[in-house]
């Protein structure tokens, strides 16, 4: 018997299941990993295995909005920081593990721990009981498609088509213009929904042979014909096809008036709102498989975007999540099935440690609900708060795509220089987070003092 079922044991479902076993429920915990299943990226049978990078990027909680998640979660008694801290190898400012020990170390906590059961097994179908979903961006197939029927398959998605993200705050508007094509009004009525970047003939010529020498990362073998890849074309893709593809599609000037002429530039970029606070922008149609580094470069010789801060870059891989921020209500569960929570990279959060941060809400969330308490709500000025934030309706619901912390999904702090500004951030996250922490109802605050 348990209290309440997690299925898969990654970064996000072992670190819901650690935090609800510390409250004192019971887990069944299935991993399908070591039944004889596997994924296309996983090696080992380990929990919490790291697929690809060994980091998890910066630790300086200063500064960066992920150093801060880390401090955040470290607070919090995530069995994954904790893991992370004790197998860490030197990276610089960036926290970086071994992969094996800590992938050892989290699967050793777990099988360890009293109140969980850890079962290898695949689960297929959606349990009727209080249940956390963390399988992950390789979510087995019949699961996806149990998945698929309880949330309307169109709000499933199994590719991330991702387009960068710019703040707004380094976009130079000057050059840059808002304004629809036509000026025709969008369904929330606007006629000035898009930022606009205009560029000569020459500054096409020159952008579009950048998109076409470009260093690309490759498909992976069990990527390359998988079905759902049509309707996400890589830009440079379509730069291959001709010179003025990319002026037909994605780059069209038609109905854009430039203010400074009165006239359609040669080409034009779109940038469209990304999250309600609007201080997120994502470049409208430009997901690539073109290196990071290569991005940045070619894209900040747009006009208008020459000192263009990230926010995500580009992409294009496979992915399973869902769009949480019409399904899912302000504590992770699926509004039509309450007792189904979702946590980890399905909820749309991108990376492993948004993955692990998500799976640490969800079982707070629900060991609170399992012990009849409700939590009050995370403030969104924490890391942990703006992430969920963003996921569970701050986001465009539409357009959703998965995403990384970073300051721009937090409100904006006012009146600060620019240099002065992260550490307004952090600090401000700090008081919040201590704050929520001395609120907590008693059966979610003991899980803290448990650890002390
Ligand atoms: P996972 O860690 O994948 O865990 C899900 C678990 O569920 C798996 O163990 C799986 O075996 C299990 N499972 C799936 N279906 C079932 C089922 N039906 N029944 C039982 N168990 C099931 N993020 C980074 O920060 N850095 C990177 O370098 C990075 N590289 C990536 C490379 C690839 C190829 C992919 C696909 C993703 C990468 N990510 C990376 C993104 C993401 O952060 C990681 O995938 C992260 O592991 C997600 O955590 P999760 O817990 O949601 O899913």
């Amino acid at each position: 018997t348990h209290d309440i079922h997690i299925i898969g044991g990654g970064l996000a479902g072992s670190e819901a299941a650690w935090q609800l076993a510390e409250a004192g429920h019971k887990v069944r915990l299935s991993e399908m990993r070591g039944s004889g299943e596997g994924t296309a990226a996983h090696k080992t049978d380990g929990l919490a295995e790291l697929v690809c990078s060994n980091s998890f990027r910066s630790d300086d909680a200063e500064s960066n909005a992920v150093g801060l998640l880390h401090q955040e979660m470290r607070t919090l008694g995530s069995l994954i920081m904790r893991e992370a801290d004790r197998t860490r190898v030197p990276a610089g400012s960036a926290l970086a593990m071994d992969r094996d020990l800590f992938s050892e170390g989290v699967t050793a906590a777990i099988e360890g721990h009293r109140n969980i059961t850890l079962m290898r097994e695949r689960v297929d179908a959606l349990p009727e009981g209080p249940t956390i979903i963390a399988t992950g961006p390789l979510t087995g197939a019949l699961l996806a498609e149990a998945i698929g029927e309880a949330t309307g398959k169109e709000a499933l998605a199994f590719f991330d088509a991702l387009a960068p993200i710019v703040h707004r705050d380094s976009i130079d508007m000057e050059t840059a213009w808002f304004a629809s094509r036509w000026d025709k009004p969008s369904l929330g009525g606007g006629t000035k929904d898009y930022i606009n970047c205009p560029m000569t003939k020459d500054e096409y010529l020159a952008f579009h042979q950048g998109l076409v020498d470009g260093e690309k990362t490759e498909f992976k073998e069990w990527e390359k014909d998988t079905p759902y890849f049509d309707g996400c074309m890589p830009i440079e893709v379509m730069a291959e096809r001709g010179v003025d593809t990319l002026r037909y599609g994605p780059m069209k000037p038609v109905g854009l008036d430039n203010p400074k002429t009165g006239r359609w530039p040669h080409a034009v970029v779109q940038l469209r709102q990304d999250n309600a606070q609007g201080t997120l922008w994502n470049i409208v149609g430009f997901q690539t498989k073109l290196k990071h580094a290569e991005q940045v470069k070619l894209f900040r010789t747009i006009p208008g975007l020459q000192d263009a801060e990230f926010a995500r870059l580009g992409g294009l891989h496979r992915n399973t999540f869902i769009r949480s921020p019409e399904l899912l209500d302000a504590t992770l569960r699926l509004k039509t099935r309450p007792n189904i929570r979702f946590a980890g990279q399905i909820t749309g959060c991108e990376g492993y440690l948004e993955s692990a941060s998500i799976g640490m809400l969800a079982g707070r969330f629900a060991a609170a609900e399992l012990a009849g308490e409700a939590l009050p709500p995370l403030p969104l000025t924490t890391a942990l708060g703006a992430l969920l934030g963003h996921i569970t309706g701050g986001a465009e619901a539409a357009t959703y795509q998965p995403m990384n912390v970073n300051f721009g999904l937090f409100p904006p702090v006012a009146g600060k220089k620019k240099a002065d500004r992260k550490r307004a951030y952090t600090d401000r996250a700090r008081t919040a987070l201590a704050e929520w922490l001395s609120s907590l109802p008693h059966a979610a605050a003991r899980a803290d003092i448990s650890r002390e």
